[in-house]
């Protein structure tokens, strides 16, 4: 059974009858860029095949219910005009309602939120805000870098968009999504993985600029060039609301004040010999990776543009290094994935995600497949690493209604 037959069967389990719709949003993978999207700076992301379905469909009442196979199909419920007691979470804190209901429950109180009613639970369409039952099923690998928080937030937001006559345009469902993993969920992250989710486009990555928004879709070639994008998923989770994520955040904020500016954004590759003198080692160690994570985020789209995606790979590689060795947000897994895939002919390879686990990327010849998957898992098996989880993606379109 596809994960859309799934939404829907849960759907009729929960509710006894059909959903009124079926939406859905996909995982992303980042080709390059990151940890720069809270840096105001670039992102090159792309939207892969795996989706999340949200099987939605109103009641009669004011109150919104919740199910995913994620979470033993067990429903959460609550009032529409609770939502707003029990978010947003204050910083530190747990969510009120269990950690995965958060991510729906949220997306519907920020969507609320960005479109007030003008009276009790109606409003000009006169459906805006009504209850409504959502059932979710996911392929996305969940704590894999690859955004199943994105694709949940995504598919929610499209479906209640529609359902409640809100008309968000893309962008602003992605804010949507973002505010509810910040204030809902509590996660610091920014905005990169629920505008790649929203925007994409086969064979498309969505060029970024995180400060303005302004999104620029990026052909990537990957089948004309004879390519494949392996992702090597280590099965190390991860997890974003604590720890490491939030300091290096810190760093980031501390490098910016230092040098006197909004965001690192604002430093050039020029400014980092002043930078060093500035800062603690550690702290320029963040920015270095910072400043040229933007600045290779902007040479890979203009080789993209201008010598095809065979090119990439020395940019790929060099993220890594950054990575791993400024950022210091790699694990010896995504250390192994990466140098057993280059090792094996890939033309480039690097860690994707916000680290500390999830999923390495590489870029390979078509009938390489194999070959560097046969690699990578020996390695992992020879390190004594439990065995990775190996798959091809292309760039794939973005959040949709599906039926
Ligand atoms: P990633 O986005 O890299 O997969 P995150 O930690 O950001 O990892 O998000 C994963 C969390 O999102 C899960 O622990 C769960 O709370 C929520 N989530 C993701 N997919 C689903 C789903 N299909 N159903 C319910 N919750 C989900
Ligand atoms: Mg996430």
């Amino acid at each position: 059974m596809t994960a859309l037959q799934q939404s829907a069967e849960l759907f009729e389990q929960l509710t006894g009858r059909a959903p009124d719709g079926i939406w859905s949003a996909p995982g992303r993978v980042n080709l390059i860029g990151e940890h720069t999207d809270y840096n105001d700076g670039f992102v090159l992301p792309f939207a892969i095949p795996h989706r999340t379905y949200a099987a939605a469909g109103m009641r009669d009442d004011g109150r919104i219910r919740v199910v995913s196979t994620f979470a033993g199909d067990q429903p959460v419920e609550v009032a529409l005009d609770e939502l707003a007691t029990l978010f947003p979470t204050p910083t530190g804190e747990e969510p009120a309602v269990a950690e995965w209901a958060a991510y729906p429950l949220g997306v519907a109180w920020a969507l609320q939120l960005a479109t007030p009613s003008t009276g009790s639970g109606t409003t000009r369409s006169g459906t805006q805000f009504k209850g409504v039952d959502i059932a979710i099923a996911s392929e996305v690998p969940v704590g894999a870098g690859l955004s199943s928080s994105a694709a949940i937030e995504g598919a929610t937001a499209s479906a209640l968009n529609d359902l409640w006559d809100t008309a968000l345009d893309r962008t602003a469902l992605a804010r949507i999504g973002r505010r509810a993993e910040n204030e809902a969920v509590g996660a610091p992250t920014g905005i990169m993985d629920q505008m790649a989710s929203m925007l994409g486009e086969p064979d498309a990555a969505i060029f970024l600029d995180c400060r303005t928004l302004d999104a620029n879709l990026v052909q990537v070639g990957i089948a004309e060039a004879g390519l494949a994008i392996l992702i090597m998923d280590t099965r190390v989770q991860h997890s974003h609301a604590t720890g490491g994520y939030r300091e290096r955040r810190e760093a980031c904020e501390r490098g910016a004040a230092i040098m006197g500016v909004p965001a690192l954004r604002d430093v050039s590759v020029a400014d980092l010999g002043r930078a060093e003198k500035l800062m603690d080692d550690v702290t320029f160690r963040r920015v270095r990776h910072i400043v040229t994570e933007n600045q290779r985020v902007l040479d890979t789209v203009t080789t993209l543009r201008e010598r095809g995606a065979r090119a990439i790979g020395d940019l790929l590689v060099a993220s890594h290094a950054s990575m791993r060795d400024d950022f210091e947000i790699s694990v010896p897994e995504l250390d192994t994935a990466v140098d057993a895939a280059l090792a094996a002919g890939a033309i480039g390879a690097r860690m994707t995600g916000g680290g500390f686990g999830g999923a390495a990327i590489a870029l390979i010849e078509r009938d390489g497949v194999q070959a560097v998957s046969d690699a990578v898992t020996a390695d992992f098996a020879a390190s004594g690493f439990a065995a990775p989880h190996i798959f091809t993606v292309t760039p794939a379109a973005g959040a949709r209604r599906d039926t």
